[in-house]
């Protein structure tokens, strides 16, 4: 349960006088206990892999370094985050479909030297640039499976997908052990997100290992590291708590025993990879209702943010349908409505889509008033469509028992690029065709 007034002696009302309106907070003792908790629910020793993905906040991730998690990382923006938090290279886990010739050259270029391939041109692509660099990548065949049919959750793999490479592609012995410049070195699966029901992936978590132990043999594989992926759930922009996952350990080290015995030893390295559960409650999202009012019966209660900070994957379907249920700064739940009946919470942006909640839910319509829309630390801002409409990003503020870490704000700019060698044409420039005249 949201508790600002517990996690932080640094005020909300103090840090949106300083920082302004809307505005992001994130507590990084919150990830602390994140993190212990599904330490806690995994096999002994498993490593962690932080998915930059949901939260690339350098703050954020350099908590996760604190904690002794890996960052999985699917782009060089994110190998930037990553490094800026004091990662090596050699740390990162780098996957994700279509990587291109030159973001793989960047990662090499930076240290990087472990891939998750989800195809086998990609395979043959990390090969390639491997050999431009003179190294040998290692690789993990990520592996579409066949699933258990958990029904919670995205589900990633288990069907045609652009996702990893399909079990039942028999053709992939004999190419994958000869390209040249890779070593393949393990397995990574990752058939689920988001996946509410702690027997469900318990069961997709065990598939996946017997699924592992059956492609070692038949591929006579090396296998060094096996990535059993995650799925770990969070609630999200709603009071709620992350699910207990701690029945997963003891299966999950018995099936592993019976299938890869030597995995204790290191021999597979067992990881997992986590998002949304390791950083979703750290952060909660402050926000003021600049207006209220009724349209046909409808009470309509606008927000200083939108879509634009918060939820612009529920829109396109990627994630839950936002139920923003915010409450007072204190964490008590607003006040019933005095509109006498439910209140759409919308945001400042010119389109309909612009709805937070059209829940029946309770929330105070005064205008000024603050909010606080609790766990929203993982696909919060970066997973929003910032640059719609222009406006600019909240400040982003890291606090760590009761004090302020660090304070920023995202921006998005636009750089002028050179149209010609050796000429910046940009419409600042002289006589560019572009520049409106000015009368003298
Ligand atoms: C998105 C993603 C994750 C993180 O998912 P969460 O639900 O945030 O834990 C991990 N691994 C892969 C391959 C992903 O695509």
């Amino acid at each position: 349960m949201l508790s600002v007034s517990e996690t932080a002696h640094v005020e909300p009302a103090d840090l949106l006088g300083r920082y302004g309106s809307p505005l992001y907070v994130y507590d990084l003792a919150r990830v602390d206990r994140a993190v212990a908790d599904l330490r806690q629910a995994l096999p002994e020793g498993a490593l962690i892999h932080y998915s930059l993905k949901a939260n690339p906040h350098p703050e954020l991730v350099r908590a996760m370094r604190r904690n002794g998690c890996l960052p999985e990382i699917c782009s060089t923006g994110e190998l930037d985050s990553a490094l800026e938090a004091g990662f090596r290279g050699e740390d990162c886990l780098y996957g994700g479909p279509g990587k291109t010739a030159d973001e793989i050259g960047r990662a090499l270029a930076a240290g990087v030297n472990t891939f998750s391939v989800e195809s086998l041109a990609d395979l043959a692509r990390v090969g390639a640039q491997a050999q431009r660099f003179g190294v040998v990548a290692r690789c993990l065949l990520r592996i579409n499976g066949q699933g258990t049919g958990a029904g919670a959750g995205l589900r990633m793999t288990g069907r045609p997908s652009q996702f990893g490479i399909d079990l039942e592609d028999v053709a992939v012995d004999a190419q994958m052990l000869t390209a040249e410049g890779v070593q393949v070195i393990g397995l990574h699966f990752f058939p689920l997100t988001n996946a509410a029901d702690p027997a469900g992936l318990i069961a997709e978590v065990v598939a996946s290992v017997r699924t592992a132990a059956v492609l070692q043999r038949r591929w006579h594989l090396p296998l060094r590291l096996l990535d059993l992926g995650g799925g770990f759930a969070a609630p999200y922009g709603a009071p709620g708590e992350r699910p207990d996952y701690s029945g997963l350990r003891a299966p999950v080290e018995e099936v592993l025993d019976e299938e890869l015995p030597g995995w204790r030893n290191g021999a597979p390295h067992v990881s997992f990879e986590s998002g949304r559960y390791l950083v979703g409650d750290s952060g909660s999202l402050f926000c003021t209702v600049t207006d209220v009012k009724e349209s046909r019966g409808t009470h309509f209660a606008v927000l200083d943010t939108g879509i634009n900070h918060l939820g612009g994957l529920a829109g396109v379907g990627r994630l839950p349908p936002l139920r923003a249920e915010p409450l007072r700064p204190e964490g008590r739940p607003g006040r019933p409505s005095e509109l006498g009946g439910p209140v759409t919470l919308t945001g400042p942006l010119c389109t309909p889509a612009d709805v937070l909640s059209r829940a029946p839910r309770a929330v105070p319509p005064e205008p000024g008033e603050t909010l606080c829309v609790p766990n929203m630390g993982a696909y919060g801002l970066t997973a929003s469509l910032v640059g719609f409409l222009s406006r600019p990003a909240p400040a982003e503020v890291v606090v760590d028992g009761g004090r302020v870490v660090s304070a920023g704000r995202l921006e998005l700019r636009r750089h002028p690029l050179r149209c010609t060698p050796g000429h910046p044409g940009h419409p600042g420039q002289p006589g560019h065709p572009g520049q409106p005249g000015h009368p003298e």
